[in-house]
């Protein structure tokens, strides 16, 4: 079977063809030759973004559609930057130094934080299947580790004393919300 991933996220892209286990053909947004439309995410949850996505990808498409939406939700910014992570600043360096400045003041037991990712698949006129993921943490005080993308550095994963950024590929995995939710939905594409 042939699945489209809806994203241009390269680092979503390469940790999600890694979790498909060869469950599927990959293919991305480059690949096709029809246009696909820009889809406002602008659902207040992660699961009705990545249904949104999903769908609107499946219906210009005509092909089995995977969308991913996901983000930080920081307990000390009641949640924030949540659905907008992407959008909190222009880039990745810039995310990380706005977010360390907000918690600037925050002590370290009150830097609790956690990665959620929705998953959404949609086969063209079918109903959509949804799974979730979370990843629980706190957010450091400096960036630490090379590996990953987006707030990796930044997010020190519970109980393992590390950033996700400080995991190998396969660790991330293992204990990621993108994994979690990934292996919840591995079932509906086999
Ligand atoms: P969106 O799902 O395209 O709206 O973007 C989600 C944003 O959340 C990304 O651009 C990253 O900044 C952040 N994010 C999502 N998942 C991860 C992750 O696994 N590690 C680090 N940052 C992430």
């Amino acid at each position: 079977m042939k699945v489209l991933f809806a994203t241009t996220n390269p680092g979503k892209l390469a940790e999600l063809e890694g979790l498909l286990e060869g469950a599927a053909e990959v293919l991305s947004l480059a690949d096709l030759e029809v246009t696909i439309p820009d889809v406002d995410e602008d659902q207040p949850t992660f699961e009705g973004n990545a249904e949104k996505k999903a769908r609107a990808l499946a219906l210009a498409s005509g092909l089995v559609t995977l969308a991913d939406d996901s983000g930080l939700c920081v307990d000390a910014l009641d949640g924030r930057p949540g659905v907008l992570s992407a959008r909190y600043a222009a880039d990745d360096a810039g995310r990380i130094a706005r977010l360390l400045g907000e918690l600037r003041a925050v002590s370290p037991e009150r830097r609790t934080a956690r990665f959620r990712c929705a998953l959404a698949l949609v086969a063209p006129g079918k109903p959509a299947q949804v799974e979730v993921g979370t990843c629980e943490g706190c957010i450091t005080a400096a960036p630490r580790g090379a590996h990953g993308f987006g707030y990796d550095p930044v997010f020190e994963v519970q109980g393992l004393g590390k950033t996700l950024a400080e995991l190998t590929r396969e660790q991330k995995a293992q204990v990621s919300h993108r994994g979690q939710a990934m292996r919840l939905m591995l079932k509906h594409l086999r």
